[in-house]
């Protein structure tokens, strides 16, 4: 079912670029937006709020399919 894939990205706050880095990114890699400059926090920081993201993802799936019941 594609509807149970969960993404997550992350865009610039200031310019709406979205967030992109090198594949071979390590925790300590600095991101920072390829447009306006921005700096967003290390490549850790941003796997942690992307992990946060994806749970609440999932309670709130986990919520509704309760609800249905
Ligand atoms: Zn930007």
């Amino acid at each position: 079912m594609a509807s149970d894939k969960v993404t997550v990205s992350f865009s610039c706050k200031g310019c709406g670029t979205r967030l992109s880095w090198l594949d071979d990114a390590i925790d300590s890699t600095k991101i920072s937006c390829s447009n306006c400059g921005k700096y967003f926090g290390t490549y850790l920081d941003l796997r942690n709020a992307a992990m946060d993201a994806t749970k609440a993802e999932i309670e709130s799936r986990m919520e509704d399919i309760l609800k249905r019941r």
